[in-house]
C-alpha cells in the first residue's frame, strides 16, 4: 500500500492534523510537535493525541513527527545537549501518543575543530533520549545536504552512529531526497549505486520514511532549498525512479514542498499515487 504525504500544520490540533491530511489525499502526514523554533518541553492534550492515533487507525494514515530546529544533535556545551535531550524525548512521547512512526531528527552540525567530538556528541545525544525508552516511536534520523557542515551526508555516516548507539532498536532513518542530491551523493542518474550502498551498510533496512522534495540548487551545491515536485533541479522522472525503488516504494513519502494555489497538496499528492499505482 503506497503512502503519499505532506507536511501539515497542528494549529488546530493533532486530530485536525490528520485529518486535513486525508482531505487532501494523503495517506501520510508529517507534523512538528510543538513550536518548530523552541525546545520547550510541551504538555499535551492526551484526548487530542488519542483522537489522533484512532482516526489514523480508522484511515489507514502513517504520521511522522519532526523535531525542532534547534535540535541540534551535536551540540557541545552540557547545558544545550541537556535541552535538546529533553526536547526530543517530549517529542517521542508525543508521537507516540499519535500513534506515530517516529521523530525526525537532523544528523547534527558541528562547529569545532575536533571534528570527531561532534560525532561523540550525537551519538552521546541519541543514547541520553533513549535511555529507558520503551515505546514503539523512534528516532528517524535525516540525511543532510551538507548546507551548515559537511556532516550526515553518507549512508557510512548514518550507519556508524546507529551502530554505535546504546539503542539502535530505537534509531531508524528518513531520508530527503533533497538533501541526498544536494550533497552530491546522487546525480539524479545514479540511484542503483546509491541504493547498493544503503543496503550494504543496513541503511535500506531502517529507512521508516522518505522526504519527497524536489531541489532548487544542483547536485553538488550542499545547499539546502526544496523545490515543489518537477519545479526543481531533479525533476520528476528521477524522483519517481529513486522513490518507487524496492525498500522505498512502501514508505510514508511525505512532501515538504511550497503548497499549492489552493493552500494543499492535493495535485503533487495526485502525482505521487500516479508513480506508485
Ligand atoms: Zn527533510
Amino acid at each position: 500500500m503506497p503512502y503519499p504525504g505532506c507536511h501539515v500544520s497542528i494549529g488546530k490540533g493533532y486530530y485536525e492534523a490528520a485529518r486535513a491530511a486525508h482531505r487532501q489525499g494523503a495517506s501520510a502526514f508529517q507534523y512538528f510537535p510543538k513550536n518548530p523554533r523552541s525546545l520547550t518541553v510541551k504538555s499535551w492534550d492526551a484526548t487530542d493525541t488519542a483522537r489522533c492515533a484512532r482516526y489514523c487507525g480508522e484511515h489507514g494514515l502513517q504520521s511522522i513527527a519532526h523535531s525542532s530546529y534547534p535540535a541540534n544533535l551535536a551540540a557541545d556545551e552540557p547545558e544545550q545537549m541537556t535541552r535538546v535531550v529533553d526536547s526530543l524525548r517530549n517529542d517521542l512521547e508525543i508521537a507516540e501518543a499519535c500513534g506515530s512512526l517516529g521523530v525526525v531528527v537532523h544528523f547534527g552540525i558541528y562547529k569545532g575543530d575536533d571534528l570527531l567530538q561532534g560525532y561523540r556528541n550525537i551519538i552521546r545525544s541519541l543514547d541520553r533520549t533513549l535511555e529507558g525508552w520503551q515505546g514503539r516511536a523512534k528516532l528517524l534520523i535525516e540525511n543532510q545536504s551538507g548546507e551548515h557542515a559537511r556532516m550526515g551526508m553518507t549512508v557510512e555516516e548514518l550507519a556508524q552512529v546507529r551502530q554505535l548507539s546504546r539503542q539502535p532498536e530505537g534509531i531508524g532513518y528518513c531520508l530527503d531526497t533533497c538533501h541526498l542530491y544536494a550533497s552530491g551523493q546522487w546525480n539524479g542518474q545514479d540511484e542503483a549505486s546509491w541504493l547498493r550502498r544503503a543496503q550494504d551498510t543496513g541503511v535500506l533496512a531502517e529507512l521508516v520514511a522518505v522526504h519527497l522534495n524536489d531541489s532548487l540548487h544542483p547536485s553538488g551545491s550542499y545547499r539546502d532549498r526544496h523545490a515543489g515536485l518537477g519545479e526543481g533541479c531533479i525533476g520528476t522522472d528521477a524522483l519517481r525512479r529513486l522513490v518507487t525503488a524496492e525498500g522505498l516504494r512502501h514508505l510514508p513519502l511525505v512532501l515538504e514542498t511550497p503548497k499549492e494555489a489552493d493552500g494543499t497538496h492535493r495535485e503533487q499528492l495526485r502525482l505521487v499515487r500516479s508513480w506508485l499505482d
